[in-house]
C-alpha cells in the first residue's frame, strides 16, 4: 500500500528510486556474560576480517571513483582495524572478563575514543570518528546489521536522516543521490540552502512520520510540492514519472533566458546574481547566466576539515571565484560562524541560545586573527576582479566601524608589502536584524551596499527559530511587517545613493520578486537555479505598475492577503 508524508519543499525537483536510510543514532552494546570464551573470540575476529573486506571494496570504489585522496579514509580504517591497542586489546577482555564481543570492542574503542578527543592535536581528535566509524561497523557484523555509508551507494537513492549537517550535506555522494528528505529543518536551514546550490531535490520538517521509511522502500519525491510517496502504486508511478519528464523539459525551456538582459517588460534593469558557499557552485551560476554572485558563504570553506583554511588557500579560492566571474560583481561575505554552523575543530562555549550568541561578526570582532587572516586574503584576491566585501549580522553603528577598522588596518599594512589592491572595493552589509534595519539610515552613511538577509532578519522579526519547525509557519516573508522592513531599508539607502540587494532566500521567490521589484530592490541574489525562472519572470513585470502594487499590500494585514493579491495580479497579467 502506497502511503503519503509531506513536508516543507527545501529544493525543487522530482525524484523516483529507493530509499536510503542514514542511521544516525545507534544503541551502546551492553555487557553480557558468555559461556565460551574462544568462540566469542573466534566470532570478533571473523568479524573483523569481513569488516575490512568491505572496507577495501569501498576503498577500490572510491579510489575510482572520488580519486586516491577520497580513499586515503578507506586505507586509514584498514589501518586502525589492524591496531593491537583496538583488537587484540578487545580480544583480551574476552579471555580475561569472558564479556560478549561486542562489548569487549565498544568498551575498548570508547576508551581510546576519549582519550583521542581530549588530546591537544587536531588531527588525533579527527581520529576518534574514525575509530567509532570502525566499530560501529564490525558491531553490526556481529550483530548482522548491514553498515551504511554515503560512500557504499552503488544506486541512484532518495536519502532519509533525521536531519542533515551542513557537511553531510556537502559530502553528499551527488553520483547517486537523487534527492533527500529530512525529518527536521525548516526552508532556511542550511542543508536546505546547500540542496539549491547542488539543484538536488529535497524536503526537510517531515517529522517523525518520515523514520518510518526503510532502505530499499519505492519512494516518490515531489519537491516542488512538499510530498513523499512511499510504495507507490503503478497509477501513482506513471502520474510522477509524467510529472518528472514535465518538470524537466521546464527546465531546458527556461535556458533560453541565459543570454538575455535581467529586465523588466517596461525596461528598468535589476541584477539576478547567485549565491555560493564554494568553488564548486560557480559552475551553475554561470550555466544560469547571472549577473553576479551576491552572497559568497564562506564558512563553507572552513567546514569539513580539521584546521582553519590559510590565507594562501583562502586567496587562491577568492582569486579563482573573482576571475571567473570576468569582471561581474562578486559580493564575499565575511565568515559567519555560530548558529547551525559549527567547526568541529574550533571549540566556542556551548550557548543557551546560538542564534543569540556569538556568531558571524560578533565571532570576528571576538577572535581578531581569523578575521584579519580572511581579510587579507580579500584583499589580496581583490585586484583580480570586481569584489565587494559583505560583513553579516551587523546589528549596531559600532560593529560595522569596528570591522571597517581592522579592514583598513590590514589595508594599509599590505599596501606598505607593496600589494596590489583593488582601488575601486565595495565595503557592505548583510541587514539582517531589526536592528540594523531600523538604523539602515544611520548605516547606509557608511557603507557602500545593503544586502538584506531575510533568512535571519525575518527569524529575529518574528522571534522563531529558523531551525525550529514547530514554528515554521512564522517564517512569513509576504507577511506586510516585513515588507515594511524591506522598503524602510531600501528608502534609507536610496536617499544616499547606495544600492541594496537581497541575498536571503525570499529574493529567489517567485511570490516576492514582483514586491520586491516594486519597493525598488536593485540586485536579487538567489541560488543558481532561481535564476532563469527569475528572468524569465521579470520579463514579463511592469515596474511601475508594481511600485504601485507593493504599497498597496504594505497596508494588508496577513502574509495571506498579500500572496492572494500578488497571485491574482500575477494570474490576470498573464
Ligand atoms: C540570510 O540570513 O538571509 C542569509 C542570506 O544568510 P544565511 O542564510 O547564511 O544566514
Ligand atoms: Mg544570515
Amino acid at each position: 500500500m502506497s502511503h503519503l508524508l509531506t513536508g516543507v519543499p527545501a529544493s525543487p525537483g522530482i525524484a523516483i528510486a529507493k530509499a536510503y536510510r542514514l542511521e544516525m543514532e545507534e544503541s551502546i552494546p551492553q555487557r553480557k556474560e558468555i559461556e565460551d570464551k574462544a568462540a566469542e573470540m573466534r566470532r570478533l575476529k571473523e568479524a573483523i576480517e569481513s569488516a575490512k573486506v568491505d572496507i577495501d571494496r569501498i576503498r577500490e570504489q572510491t579510489l575510482e571513483r572520488l580519486g586516491p585522496k577520497k580513499a586515503e579514509i578507506f586505507e586509514a580504517h584498514l589501518f586502525l582495524l589492524d591496531d593491537p591497542e583496538l583488537t587484540d586489546a578487545a580480544l583480551a577482555r574476552i579471555e580475561r572478563e569472558g564479556v560478549c564481543a561486542e562489548f569487549a570492542l565498544y568498551d575498548v574503542a570508547a576508551a581510546i575514543m576519549d582519550a583521542l578527543r581530549s588530546m591537544d592535536n587536531e588531527m588525533l581528535r579527527e581520529r576518534a570518528a574514525d575509530v567509532e566509524d570502525i566499530t560501529r561497523r564490525v558491531i553490526n557484523k556481529l550483530e548482522g546489521r548491514a553498515h551504511h555509508t554515503f560512500s557504499e551507494l552503488s544506486d541512484e537513492a532518495i536519502l532519509f536522516a533525521k536531519d542533515l549537517t551542513p557537511s553531510d550535506t556537502a559530502q553528499l555522494n551527488m553520483d547517486y543521490i537523487r534527492g533527500f528528505v529530512t525529518e527536521m529543518g525548516s526552508r532556511t536551514s542550511h542543508s536546505a540552502i546547500m540542496a539549491r546550490s547542488l539543484e538536488l531535490a529535497a524536503v526537510v520538517g517531515a517529522g517523525t512520520d518520515a523514520s518510518h521509511i526503510r532502505t530499499g522502500d519505492t519512494v516518490i519525491l515531489d519537491a516542488t510540492s512538499g510530498k513523499i510517496i512511499v510504495n507507490p502504486s503503478r497509477n501513482q508511478m506513471e502520474d510522477y514519472s509524467e510529472r518528472k519528464r514535465k518538470y524537466e523539459d521546464d527546465v531546458l525551456r527556461m535556458k533560453s533566458y541565459v543570454d538575455r538582459p535581467s529586465v523588466t517588460a517596461d525596461e528598468v534593469h535589476v541584477e539576478l546574481a547567485g549565491n555560493i558557499g564554494g568553488i564548486d557552485d560557480l559552475e551553475k551560476v554561470l550555466a544560469n547566466g547571472a549577473d553576479g554572485i551576491g552572497l559568497f558563504r564562506t564558512e563553507f570553506l572552513y567546514m569539513g576539515r580539521s584546521t582553519f583554511p590559510s590565507e594562501e588557500e583562502q586567496y587562491s579560492v577568492y582569486k579563482h571565484v573573482l576571475q571567473k566571474m570576468n569582471g561581474k560583481r562578486v559580493v564575499i561575505r565575511t565568515l559567519d560562524i555560530g548558529g547551525d554552523k559549527e567547526l568541529s575543530y574550533m571549540q566556542l562555549p556551548q550557548e543557551m541560545n546560538p542564534f543569540l550568541g556569538l556568531r558571524a561578526i560578533r565571532l570576528c570582532l571576538d577572535r581578531e586573527d581569523l578575521f584579519r587572516t580572511q581579510l587579507r586574503a580579500l584583499l589580496r584576491a581583490s585586484a583580480h576582479g570586481k569584489l565587494a566585501i559583505m560583513f553579516p549580522m551587523i546589528s549596531i553603528l559600532s560593529e560595522l566601524r569596528e570591522a571597517k577598522r581592522i579592514l583598513n588596518e590590514e589595508r594599509i599594512r599590505l599596501e606598505q608589502e607593496g600589494v596590489m589592491i583593488a582601488s575601486e572595493l565595495e565595503v557592505g552589509i548583510m541587514i539582517e536584524t531589526p536592528a540594523a534595519a531600523l538604523a539602515a539610515d544611520l548605516l547606509a552613511e557608511e557603507v557602500d551596499f545593503f544586502s538584506i538577509g531575510t533568512n535571519d532578519l525575518i527569524q529575529y522579526t518574528m522571534a522563531a527559530d529558523r531551525m525550529n519547525e514547530s514554528v515554521s509557519y512564522l517564517y512569513q516573508p509576504h507577511h506586510p511587517v516585513i515588507l515594511r522592513m524591506v522598503q524602510l531599508v531600501i528608502q534609507a539607502a536610496d536617499h544616499r545613493g547606495k544600492w541594496v540587494g537581497m541575498c536571503g532566500e525570499m529574493a529567489g521567490d517567485a511570490s516576492a520578486i514582483p514586491l520586491l521589484l516594486g519597493l525598488g530592490l536593485h540586485e536579487f541574489s538567489m541560488s543558481a537555479s532561481s535564476v532563469l525562472p527569475a528572468r524569465e519572470l521579470l520579463s514579463r513585470l511592469s515596474k511601475q505598475e508594481w511600485s504601485r502594487l507593493a504599497v498597496e499590500a504594505l497596508s494588508m494585514s496577513s502574509q495571506q492577503e498579500v500572496l492572494d493579491f500578488v497571485n491574482n495580479q500575477l494570474r490576470s497579467e498573464a
